[in-house]
């Protein structure tokens, strides 16, 4: 396993742990299932699994389902699915907030009877209006003053559904005068006449993520409770509701909320709002479209569990602001592919090389290794035979000097085979070379007999599979979509050419038979992975999931 980044998180745990603070680590990961994840809840997941892992705790997979709105049984299968391929294991700790919805109102009604929370007519503007800002001083609203006892019965016919939706809010009492805008009051608990996926019409009335997201972290008993920097200003808050829930949370000491900062990437988008227009107005293929940076998205192209983990860890854990260049994330493909993918030879845009001293008919098997570094894995059998492919631009008419691969005259190494020499050009109708005429030379076998600069992928006709290859490209051509643009539209820095698809390309024969998702190297070209949708056994579509180097921009 590669080595762990030290981050001030662990830091803190590992001091809580040693101190005898808490006996056992528990963290959660609590996606909101109103879209697909994407690299920077892998981050997240990579984070909570992650430590709860290293430190022998447990972490709880819970749906944050408080917006009745916006959530979808898809993306709760998705997340799931795509937790677990990144390794999170919940064991039987797969929960929701709405299922603490019963457990939040009896708070709610503590809270009222405590002089601690108040049921408020103001519409939301005028709550806004009221709070003031920064330069301002919050006004309190004339119902701020409520008994408790008849804020109770209000709060029991919100609940009740006595009320449309916008007649009256829940608000805590906290602070009209703090600094902090979080603290003047806020709305608990709003009417939603709407059916939820989890709990039906069992409720009119639905919790704020402010309110929800602290209970359900003590409801747990999570002793770290982490999530992003633009929930520092909330910290106030979540501190409010653990101390003033009642009954009080069955956890001593109380959960600590930790921000951690937010992942960006450069050349791609990560707001669930620009995903979900991608994806509905057709700009890519689906949620798993390979140019996503979704966890579907990459696992579609091709990317290894392994490479998204190595990715969460090489790019560390801290506050400062992380913007991160793609070409990172492809680097961490790169370096976990090299050392997993089997290698085979595939040959884009093939040119045809007939070899006129190898007899007709003649096949020769020739074996080689599937991976240089990996004996273990075997060996795959190449067959030499009369007429070849190979790349057409491994082949110049006018080459320059530092041109080493194949040109008139020339001799170049057939990679785990033969060199051969270019004694003929044909031309076809169209001008474009149509074939090559070449000889070989039988003591080269291999690697054998004299020093020969260049080398060539190749695959032989004979056992050639044809195959389907999309090259896929970065999504956006601009490193930060729509900053640039003047009304800021992200969908304008769209790359045009962010996916080629390519038929007519051949593969050698282990190829044929790839499972979906399987992934090679593909000699001198890249890291390709067989689609997990369309291709079949037989019939094989492959995705490039990187280039060998970083080539982008150059
Ligand atoms: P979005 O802004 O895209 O809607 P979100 O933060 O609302 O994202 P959630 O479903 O609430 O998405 O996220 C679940 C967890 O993943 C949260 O704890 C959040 O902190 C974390 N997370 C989401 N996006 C990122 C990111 N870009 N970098 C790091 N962590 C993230
Ligand atoms: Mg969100
Ligand atoms: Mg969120």
């Amino acid at each position: 396993d590669a080595p762990i980044a030290t981050n001030f998180v662990r830091n803190i745990i590992k001091d809580d742990l040693a101190s005898g603070k808490h006996a056992q680590l528990v963290t959660r990961f609590p996606p909101e299932p109103n879209g697909f994840l994407h690299i920077g809840h892998a981050k997240s997941i990579c984070l909570n699994f992650g430590l709860a892992d290293e430190f022998a705790g447990i972490t709880y997979m819970r749906l944050d389902d408080t917006n009745p709105l916006k959530e979808e049984q898809l993306y709760v299968d998705s997340i799931l699915d795509d937790v677990r391929w990144l390794g999170g294991d919940w064991g039987d700790r797969l929960t929701h907030a709405s299922d603490y919805f019963a457990q939040m109102y009896e708070i709610a009604e503590h809270l009222i009877e405590d002089g601690k929370a108040y049921v408020d007519s103001a519409s939301l503007e005028m709550i806004r209006e009221y709070r003031g800002n920064y330069a301002t001083a919050a006004r309190p609203t004339p119902d701020r003053e409520r008994p408790a006892a008849e804020s109770l019965e209000l709060f029991r016919r919100m609940r009740a559904g006595d009320f449309a939706e916008g007649k009256y809010v829940l608000r805590a009492k906290i602070d009209l005068s703090a600094a902090n805008m979080n603290m003047r009051d806020p709305v608990l608990y709003r009417v939603r006449h709407a059916t939820h996926p989890q709990t039906g019409d069992a409720w009119c009335i639905y919790p704020m993520y402010d309110y929800a997201h602290p209970i359900s972290d003590a409801l747990e008993s999570i002793t770290h409770s982490l999530c992003t920097l633009e929930f520092q200003d909330h910290r106030p808050l979540y501190d409010w509701v653990v101390h003033n829930m009642r009954p009080a949370p069955p956890c001593d000491p109380l959960p600590r909320q930790i921000e951690v900062s937010r992942l960006n990437i450069h050349f791609t988008v990560l707001s669930k709002r620009k995903l979900i227009r991608l994806v509905e107005e057709g700009h890519v293929r689906g949620w798993d479209d390979p140019r996503l940076p979704t966890i579907a998205g990459l696992r579609r192209r091709g990317y290894p569990p392994a490479a998204i983990q190595l990715f969460c860890d090489r790019t560390g854990i801290s506050k400062e602001d992380k913007n991160i260049d793609l070409a990172v994330l492809e680097d961490c493909a790169r370096e976990t592919l090299d050392a997993a993918a089997g290698r085979a030879m595939a040959v884009l845009d093939p040119l045809k090389v007939v070899v006129t001293n190898w007899p007709e008919g003649k096949t020769e098997p020739l074996d080689a290794p599937v991976h240089p570094k990996r004996p273990e894995l075997g060996s795959r059998t190449l067959s030499m035979s009369r007429v070849l492919f190979i790349e057409r631009d491994d082949f110049a008419l006018e080459p320059s000097p530092k041109f080493f691969r194949l040109s008139p005259g020339a001799e170049v190494r057939l990679r785990n085979a033969y060199a051969i020499r270019c004694d003929e050009v044909v031309h076809g109708a169209d001008g474009r070379v149509a074939e090559l005429r070449c000889t070989y030379d039988e003591s080269t076998k291999q690697g054998a007999g004299r020093k020969i600069k260049g080398i060539v992928h190749w695959v032989s006709e004979t056992a050639a599979v044809p195959l389907t290859v999309r090259l896929w490209d970065r999504l956006f051509s601009k490193p930060a979509p729509g900053a640039e643009q003047p009304d800021g539209d992200f969908l304008a820095d769209l790359n045009p050419g962010s996916v080629k698809e390519l038929s007519g390309c051949l593969g050698e024969a282990s190829l044929r038979d790839a499972r979906p998702g399987e992934q090679f190297q593909f000699e001198r070209l890249g890291y390709y992975a067989a689609d997990l949708v369309d291709s079949k056994p037989g019939s094989p579509v492959f995705n490039r999931v990187v280039t060998l180097r970083d080539t982008w921009g150059k």
